[in-house]
């Protein structure tokens, strides 16, 4: 068994991610398949920039209110206890609402191609 205090918290680099977010790992997969779980948390306005996944994602929201979009199709709200989860290869963004906190686990595997951040215009089709 192993028993150990989780790794140290990680600010979100400003390449991948606008506004203050902070990941915590939780968890790598021992098998052939690399799956990785992080907590990640948003603060209000925070997002991703647009990415795609090698390998489909699943977010599981933990706390708070979020906004979530896949390319062509209109920006979505979040809630704790959505689940969302973005195919292989589909370009989308996830983040926190404007006035709210989002905390997500990001069940990913595969390689992340990452793309332009998420404009404030594209950012405010949001639902608030
Ligand atoms: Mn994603």
């Amino acid at each position: 068994m192993e028993h150990r205090f989780k790794d140290q918290t990680s600010r979100g680099p400003a390449t991948w991610f606008s506004g203050e977010v902070w990941l915590d790992p939780v968890a790598q997969g021992h098998g052939a398949t690399p799956t990785t779980v992080a907590l990640v948390r948003f603060a209000p306005g925070a997002r991703t920039a647009w990415h795609a996944h090698e390998v489909a994602q699943t977010l599981y929201v933990t706390e708070g209110a979020g906004l979530v979009q896949s390319r062509g199709e209109p920006v979505t709200a979040l809630r704790a206890g959505d689940v969302v989860v973005a195919s292989a290869g589909e370009w989308h963004w996830h983040g926190a609402a404007p006035n709210h906190l989002m905390s997500h686990l990001a069940i990913s595997e595969g390689r992340v191609e990452w793309g332009e951040h998420v404009t404030d215009a594209e950012y405010g089709g949001g639902s608030e």
